[in-house]
């Protein structure tokens, strides 16, 4: 321990760790991160995304997206790591490239755009630059290919009280506060479950598979002008999205939803990943400029988790904290949980400043108030998806009077006010982008009224904002795979 400040030890150092270190990294403290896979290999993000193994990071090559209010952080408190991301190759992504052409006719620039900047790149690549900029902290040592085993405990009249960590070489490092981003399996958690800690936990399946696959740009070509934003698309059964990332990459991912076993097996070969993606009018424009590299990587056990270290601000565990996906994990299709693991990194590092010796309580509620109405949010959304997924599976499933007033609402009234009002665009993306609260701008009778005016507007009147097809129904797809299109439908039917 250094003289004046306090030994912190943290377990993992992923995107949790990592930032952890950001935020906790001063003159006064010594802080050690143990990490049980390699460093990233020296070179250039090529060479760190085909050779680096991170076997404790499952989800390593997953497509992801980096939101601004992750950006934000950066570059507020560490704008030489957003120069070193930036030379590595990141992009960023401003509000106004997303624009539409009719939205652009009225964009008046506002004090909120320069934060509305997200950012673009492999996490292989964005991992590697943080790492080395985290690694040259004061007062940081990031200890690799260190495989921590359990947490030391010393029991107490009151509760555990958390002394260190152990490796499996048998060495104990002992610290004033374990902070435990060992992700989604981490040791220390789940040890101190396992002794008896009761800890409030709730937790809910996503509801989807993620289906990967990386594109490069064939040279001399560049990504589709026309698609500025996000291109993403929902079918009810599958969903789609377009990442773009750095040096001439990008990836799409193909998130199926949960019951649709043949099409899970499908989309695995890559031909077939590639033959569901050319039915996506929206993908085209990427297909015909790149190349698809490598297989399709698929990730499941994908779920929303929500855990409580001190419920009723009552500390379950002393010199203990917990953070990122080992605390919290978001369903990966929002893309925020690097998000959630930066804001509760800076929650810790404020209740630390409150409470040096004890924060775990302070953390807790600041980490409730920023994050649990993003949360609900989601999960009130995917309890929704998961409900439309089985409707769906049904081939004979013929949406009611009221669904297809609400979809015709969505797509001409709601979606047409967005794409037309650059203000209220603002407003989506600012939600999106996790720089006001989840739903904010749903909730303004104004914004409501620019929705109905516009669903009052014959087509022929809106065409060029009205949004494109996302792609066939889902009996088209199976067709058109030789995929069985009632299979699932009576899967369900069997096990009503
Ligand atoms: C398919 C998928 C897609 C996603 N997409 C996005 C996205 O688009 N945007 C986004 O923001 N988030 C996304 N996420 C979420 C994001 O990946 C996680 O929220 C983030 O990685 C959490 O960081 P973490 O440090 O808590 O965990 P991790 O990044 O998993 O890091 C945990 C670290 O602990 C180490 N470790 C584990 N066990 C031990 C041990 N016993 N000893 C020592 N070290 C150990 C691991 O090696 C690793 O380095 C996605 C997740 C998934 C699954």
């Amino acid at each position: 321990m250094t003289p004046s400040g306090q030994s912190i030890l943290i377990i993992g150092a992923g995107m949790a760790g990592l930032f952890c270190a950001l935020t906790l990294s001063d003159q006064s403290r010594e802080i050690t991160l143990l990490e049980r896979d390699p460093p990233p290999p020296e070179g250039d993000p090529e060479a760190v995304f085909e050779t680096w193994n991170r076997r404790g990071v499952g989800q390593m090559r997953q497509s992801h997206a980096f939101l601004a209010r992750l950006r934000s952080s950066i570059a507020s408190a560490h704008p030489a790591l957003l120069e070193a991301l930036r030379a590595a190759g990141c992009r960023e992504m401003e509000f106004q490239r997303a624009l539409t052409d009719r939205q652009r006719r009225h964009y008046r620039p506002q004090p909120i755009d320069p934060e509305l900047v997200a950012l673009s790149c492999r996490r292989t690549t964005l991992e590697t630059v943080l790492r080395r900029y985290v690694s040259d902290l004061p007062g940081v040592t990031i200890r690799s290919g260190c495989f921590v085993e359990g947490l030391i405990l010393e029991q107490t009249d009151q509760r555990p009280k958390i002394l260190g960590a152990r490796t499996a070489d048998g060495e104990n490092h002992l610290a004033d506060l374990v902070v435990d981003t060992g992700g989604r399996l981490t040791p220390g958690l789940e040890g101190l479950i396992a002794e008896g800690c009761s800890i409030p936990d709730e937790t809910a399946d996503a509801g989807v598979l993620y289906y990967t696959r990386h594109f490069k740009l064939r040279d001399g070509l560049m990504e589709p002008a026309k698609s500025r934003g996000v291109v993403t698309g929902d079918l009810g059964f599958m969903k789609y999205c377009v990442f773009p990332a750095d040096n001439g990459w990008f990836s799409i991912t193909i998130a199926i939803a949960e019951i649709e076993d043949e099409l899970r097996v499908a989309v695995v070969d890559p031909s077939r990943f590639d033959a569901i993606c050319s039915l996506m009018p929206p993908l085209d424009p990427w297909l015909s400029c790149s190349d698809g590299v490598g297989r399709v990587l698929a990730m499941g056990n994908l779920q929303s988790r929500w855990r409580d270290l001190a419920p009723e601000g009552m500390p379950l565990v002393d010199g203990y904290v917990a953070l990122g996906d080992a605390l919290i994990r978001a369903n990966p299709l929002y893309g925020r949980g690097c998000t959630f693991a930066m804001i509760q990194a800076e929650a810790l590092a404020e209740a630390m400043t409150e409470h040096p010796s004890a924060p775990l309580a302070a953390f807790q509620t600041r980490v409730h108030q920023a994050l649990r109405p993003y949360f609900d949010d989601m999960a009130k959304q995917d309890r929704a998806a998961i409900r439309q997924a089985a409707r769906v599976a049904n081939p004979d499933f013929r949406p009611d009077l009221k669904a297809r007033l609400l979809t015709s609402f969505g797509q001409q009234g709601m979606a047409v006010a967005v794409r037309s009002d650059p203000d209220l665009f603002r407003q989506v993306i600012e939600g999106f982008h996790m720089l006001t609260p989840p739903g904010a701008w749903m909730k303004s009778r104004r914004n409501l009224a620019k929705a109905v005016a516009w669903w009052m507007v014959p087509k022929a009147f809106k065409r060029d904002v009205l949004p494109a097809s996302p792609g066939p129904s889902r009996t088209t797809v199976m067709e058109s795979l030789g995929l069985p299109v009632s299979a699932t439908w009576q899967r369900l039917q069997a096990a009503a």
